[in-house]
């Protein structure tokens, strides 16, 4: 039991590494470095040199504490920041302590900044870490043309780290976006909706706040596409998104569940207010979905979360609800009575 929960656990974590591109960098910086910055804390007790000992150990729990907030709380980005703070001021503190041999962690410090931080603040920090590290420099006794150098070199790896990290940013912006949409409507798509489902599921178990699901179809929708052809088809389709998104409340959440059905989340509302969402919905779409051949008209199926449902028993009711709705003569509201076995 206790091996299936670790496993479960596991494969959790290694899911939201795969698509957490901040938290996999966070890891794969703060991991490595604690290690390494540990190993330089024994060999410095080791030396006798408690200072730069403490030093060390201070930089791998701040390591370890913001991989562990980062990984709690998911917050990355503040995350982030805070890290290459850290990163920077552990980069002055041992320049000062242990003398020019600090200087080789700037390097790593500026590839940290651009990866790890928003460039607003990686590109600030970087200038005000390279002007205090040559002052370092410098009262440590480097000549003018190394400090030139390390100047230098900062700057290529500095231009090279931002180009680097904005281009990887996008590409993975891209990657989840392709992942995540669906490319004609810009709703949420299928694999999105299931992870939003079972979120709703975990929370109405712990909190118990309900999430209310409209299952939403349009009327007759084939002969749309024979009579004016796909392509109008597909008009009517983007208009109807743009419609339903565009007349949702904020917090809700819309996905294109397959073909010309969609489905809209409203996270923390009673069967009222279902009600009142779907009516509010479905009149949008009579007032101002049209084709070609005249007004567009959607069935619409609901239902809340009941205590005994999964995602996939709560879809299916809804998915019920919106089949009654079509067998009533299409062009109407079906909500899934809550209290029914
Ligand atoms: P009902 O009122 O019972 O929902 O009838 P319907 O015609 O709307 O439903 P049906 O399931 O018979 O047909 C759905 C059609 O939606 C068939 C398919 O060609 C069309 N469709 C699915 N995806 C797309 C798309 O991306 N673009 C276009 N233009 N048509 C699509
Ligand atoms: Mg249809
Ligand atoms: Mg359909």
């Amino acid at each position: 039991m206790a091996l299936k929960k670790l496993q479960h656990q596991y494969k959790q974590a290694r899911k939201r590494f795969q698509a957490d591109f901040r938290l996999s960098l966070i890891t794969l910086f703060c991991l490595p470095a604690a290690i390494a910055i540990g190993g330089f804390a024994v060999f410095r007790s080791i030396d006798g040199n408690w200072l730069m000992a403490i030093v060390d150990l201070l930089l791998v729990a701040a390591l370890l504490g913001i991989l562990i907030f980062s990984w709690c709380t998911g917050r990355t980005r503040g995350a982030g920041i805070v890290l290459v703070l850290v990163t920077g001021c552990g980069v002055l503190a041992v320049v000062y302590l242990a003398g020019l041999v600090g200087l080789f962690w700037a390097f790593v410090d500026v590839i940290a900044s651009f990866f790890l931080s928003p460039p607003m603040f990686a590109v600030p920090k970087v200038i005000i870490l390279t002007g205090a590290s040559l002052v370092l420099g410098a009262e440590a006794g480097l000549g003018t043309l190394p400090l030139i150098s390390f100047a230098t070199t900062i700057f290529i790896v500095s231009v090279f780290a931002y180009s680097f990290a904005i281009r990887s940013k996008a590409q993975a912006d891209e990657l989840e976006e392709l992942a995540t949409r669906d490319s004609l409507t810009g709703a949420g798509n299928r694999r999105m909706l299931e992870d939003e489902l079972r979120i709703a599921i975990a929370r109405f178990d712990r909190d118990t706040i309900n999430t209310g699901l409209l299952m939403l179809d349009l009327d007759y929708f084939k002969q749309i596409n024979d009579k004016y052809g796909h392509a109008e088809g597909d008009d009517v389709l983007r208009h109807f998104a743009t419609l339903v998104e565009s007349h949702s409340r904020r917090g809700d959440r819309f996905f294109r569940f397959g073909g010309e059905e969609f489905v809209l989340l409203l996270q923390d509302v009673d069967l009222h207010g279902l009600e009142t969402a779907a009516r509010h919905i479905h009149q949008v779409i009579r007032d101002y979905l049209t084709c070609s051949g005249g007004e567009v008209t959607c069935s619409i199926g609901g239902a809340l979360i009941r205590e005994d449902d999964n995602w996939e028993r709560w879809l299916q009711r809804a998915d019920q609800a919106l089949y009654r709705a079509k067998g009533a003569g299409r062009d109407t509201i079906v909500l899934a009575d809550p209290e029914a076995a």
